[in-house]
């Protein structure tokens, strides 16, 4: 069974927001389009107090864009965003929540930051995904959403190790590219690890195919 995973489609992560992705408004109507399609889909949402670490707020002479050390995890400190039951960390009205059977929150704990889906960057605590998605069966996981090279990566990679076949499907992803390469790095890095990238043509065609 094949399941669509809406990562982060977060109204600080849309242009004009505080951490906003350049152009992630743009892909809600292919992301809805193909959400219908799926027999399963659920999304994520970075969902952090308003104390986390990942703040730059909270590292005195800090700016976001620094890295520091928490807890011995490298940390790059971002603008305050999506903190926990704001509008900033809703996600994007346009977006189609019809299809989506259930949400992931990730980012909750104040001292550990959480880019994939599955389990926070410690790799300590799960979100939930994974068990949810094995009781009901899936083997296929496709990502879509924010931003490319850091929560659909990192949720890439996890999904590979918990042993799905994983699909990122290229344009219905936008990266934040702090630096000009990040995101051909990220979709390099995937496609070494065996993630499959795939374009939202091909998948919405081996959808209908079945
Ligand atoms: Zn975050």
């Amino acid at each position: 069974m094949k399941a669509l995973v809406i990562v982060d489609m977060q109204n600080d992560f849309m242009p004009g927001g505080a951490l906003g992705v350049r152009g992630a408004d743009q892909i809600v109507p292919l992301i809805n389009q193909i959400s219908k399609q799926f027999p399963l889909t659920v999304a994520t949402q970075d969902w952090h107090p308003l104390d986390h670490c990942s703040f730059a707020t909270n590292h005195p002479g800090k700016k976001p864009g620094d890295v520091v050390q928490i807890k011995e995890i490298e940390q790059i400190l971002w603008p305050v965003h999506c903190v926990r039951s704001t509008q900033g960390a809703e996600l994007i009205e346009t977006l189609d929540k019809g299809p989506i059977a259930s949400y992931f929150y990730k980012g909750t704990d104040r001292w550990i930051d959480s880019y994939s889906a599955f389990f926070d960057n410690a790799r300590r605590k799960s979100t939930g995904l994974s068990d949810y998605l094995k009781t009901r069966n899936v083997s296929q996981v496709y990502l879509a959403g924010v931003a490319t090279e850091y929560c659909v990566l990192y949720s890439a990679f996890d999904a590979v190790d918990l042993g799905y076949t994983v699909f990122v499907i290229a344009d219905l992803c936008r990266p934040i590219n702090l630096h000009p390469d990040d995101e051909k790095k990220a979709f390099e890095a995937m496609a070494a690890k065996g993630v499959k990238i795939q374009n939202s043509t091909e998948v919405l065609a081996s959808l209908k195919s079945k």
